[in-house]
This record gives C-alpha cells, structure tokens and sequence, in this order.
C-alpha cells in the first residue's frame, strides 16, 4: 500500500459488531477478565483504540510495535528512560527540541547517566562515543533554524559501534521523512503537532522494534503516561488526513520560502528546500518532501511589530496545525537561552519561525507581504 493509503486504511478497528466502518470509542476503564488471557487495562497500552492508533502509526513509520503516549515529552522521557540504565552514556545532538534538552539536563545526571551535547555533525557524533555509550539521539529538520543532519551516517555509525540510534521525527513527519528506511532503531513524534495536525489533541508516540517496544511499553506501564481512548481516536481521526494535510503545507512552505528569500526586508530564510540552505543537499537525500517549517530574519522590523500587522497568520505557540502560525523564538522556545548562547546559535531577536498551514499560499503570501510592507 502507498502511504496515502495507508493513511486512511492501515491499522484501526475491524467492527464485526455494527459493521461500522470506523473504529468506535471503547471508554471502559474496568474490563472484565475471567476467560479471558489478555488484562486489558489502559496504562498497559493494551486498549482498543491505543492499539487501533498504535497499528497505524506503525505502518506509517514501518515500525514493528510502538506505544501511544499522553505527550511528546511523555514519549521521549519514558522511551529514554527505558533505554538507558545509571552507569551508561548518550550522545546528544546539542540542536534539540527545548524540552528534551531541559529533561536530559535536569535528570540524567541525578539517575547517574551521563550525556555529551555534541553539535550536529556525524563525526562529532562518532567521536563523542565512549565505551559506555548506549544512545545516540537526533532530531532533523531542527527547531527553529531547520538544519539537517545526515540520517544515514548517523545510523550507519550506531549500527558499526553497536549504539542504538533514536530520531525526533516530529517536524518532518512519515510523509517527508522515514528513518526506519535510512536505518535509525526508534523513532519518536510529538502527537501534538502534524499527527494531531488541528491543534486541539496533545499526545506522543515511540515506533520501533518488537523487542525495544517491549522495554519501552513495560517502563511506560510504571511511569503512567498512557493516552486516553477519547483522544487514540481523535489522533486516528487526524491521521487519515495527514497525507493531503503535509502534503499541502510542504507545498505552500516552499512557496512562502521563495517569496521570503526574494523579499528586500527579509535578511535570510532558513528552508531545506531552499537550495540556498546548507543542508538542502543531505535533505533533497533524505527526505521525500521538505517539510511545512521555516523560519526567516527580518531586516529592519521588530518582530512584535510584524506579528501585530498579521490579519491571517497567528501569532501562537505550538506548531504543525492546519492554521498557519508564526512565533518569535527568542521570547518563545529559547527564552531562557542567555543572549550570548541565542547569538551564537544563530537566533537573533528579528527571528521568526512560521508554521505553515494549509490555507491558500496567495492569501498567505498576501499575509507577509503586507506585514513585511508596514
Ligand atoms: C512539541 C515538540 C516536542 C514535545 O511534545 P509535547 O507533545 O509538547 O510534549 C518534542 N519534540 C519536538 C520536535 C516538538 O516540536
């Protein structure tokens, strides 16, 4: 099946009941269990609509088994924590998603794991790994300035050194990118953003092996991050649209990125699909469509003052709806990055980071083209 297919057909519920054909809502908390081998219980992962969920996710990413969290940060605190035993050592791509960053700074050494950030180079990588090291965990495209990292060595290099390799695929989605295919051993999603896709469902997922679902699932089963069965359904809901959904924001993101890089008031535009972008050509090698995020620098404009003339685009935290929104990430995402560290990451006050949507790319255009105009 092609993935567009598999959007709307691929795991879900079979109905022998009502013949119904999509997959209802089973609310219980209490199953009854005499004759029965399974205890369905939802912190087990094990209800219908988590695995309904699950199944699809799955076969999207080509993943074995995975577990349905109640959160990104859910997935990838519990997914870590799973993996990674007091004594053992991660490498750590310094570019990562605020949240992960924080969780790895302010636990890991308490539970004695020790972690090296390392920029996001494969050799750096490769070099920071030491004897003990059990983790090498990515993220690609990055938060907020879009750089890539190259998936396939990095994989190539866990699998040659015998370190698993975990990947944050939220920003790319399993539309544009599949780091299964390109050899990574677990891949982890922010529900929340384009798999949720509307803004009004927060929930994570980790896809990966049988037997490292196991581990990851037993360790979820004692943490308590499960996901609800009202919201396994809303997720799935979403899913069946998430094709034509990433389809058209990508679509629309490429548009809005060569009008921006044209603009005189526009000073740079961070876009993998750009061939002016430095990682355009490891992108164009891994991915199978760019991605719908972007950020650009303004010249001469304050950010505030630009957001404030937007009529369509809204200013607002969060990313990967259908809505196109727009945020500053210095008072945002990296507010409590110190000004030195901002800079030298490349996240000027002027930055702004655009999640685009899937609204008609001329009234969007339109959009910043007047904001840009004042
Ligand atoms: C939002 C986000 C997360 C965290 O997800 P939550 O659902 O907010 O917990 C993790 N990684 C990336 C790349 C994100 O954008």
């Amino acid at each position: 099946m092609n993935i567009d297919t598999k959007c709307v057909h691929a795991g879900g519920y079979h109905d022998t009941q009502t013949r119904g054909i999509n997959t209802p809502i089973f609310t219980s908390s209490a199953y009854e269990y005499l004759d029965s081998e399974t205890r369905l219980y939802q912190r087990y992962f094990n209800t219908p609509n988590q695995e309904a969920v699950v199944k699809k996710i799955c076969e999207l990413e080509g993943a074995e088994d995975g577990v349905v969290f109640s959160s990104g940060m859910a997935a990838i605190s519990t997914s870590l924590l799973a993996l990674l035993n007091s004594g053992d050592h991660a490498v750590v791509q310094d570019e990562i998603y605020g949240g992960s960053h924080a969780f790895i700074e302010d636990h890991f050494k308490r539970l004695g794991i020790s972690f090296t950030f390392v920029r996001m180079d494969a050799q750096a990588i490769e070099d920071a790994i030491t004897s003990n090291t059990k983790i090498i965990y990515i993220e690609s495209p990055t938060n907020p300035l879009l750089n890539v990292v190259d998936i396939r060595r990095i994989a190539e290099i866990g699998k040659r050194r015998g370190v698993l390799t975990v990947i944050d695929n939220t920003f790319a989605t399993p539309i544009n990118q599949n780091p299964f295919s390109l050899g990574i051993d677990v891949i982890i999603h922010s529900g929340t953003k384009y798999l949720g896709g509307h803004s009004d469902l927060y929930c994570g997922v980790a896809v990966t092996r049988k037997d490292i679902a196991a581990r990851i699932r037993k360790t979820a089963a004692n943490f308590g991050g499960s996901l609800n069965a009202m919201s396994c359904y809303l997720l799935e809901r979403s899913l069946k649209t998430l094709s034509i959904r990433v389809e058209r924001q990508t679509q629309n993101a490429l548009g809005i990125a060569r009008f921006l890089e044209k603009h005189v008031e526009v000073e740079r535009v961070n876009y993998p699909g750009l061939e002016s972008h430095s990682g355009y050509k490891i992108a164009s090698s891994q991915m199978s469509g760019f991605g719908a995020m972007l950020s650009f620098e303004l010249k001469d404009t304050t950010a505030i003052d630009f957001m404030r003339r937007l009529r369509i685009i809204k200013p607002a935290l969060s990313l990967g709806g259908v809505d196109t929104t727009i945020c500053d990430p210095a008072t945002t995402s990296h507010q409590k990055v110190s000004g030195d560290v901002r800079k030298r990451l490349g996240i000027s006050d002027n930055l702004l980071r655009l999640s685009v949507g899937i609204e008609s790319v001329e009234d969007l255009i339109e959009d910043l083209q007047h904001a840009l105009e004042g």
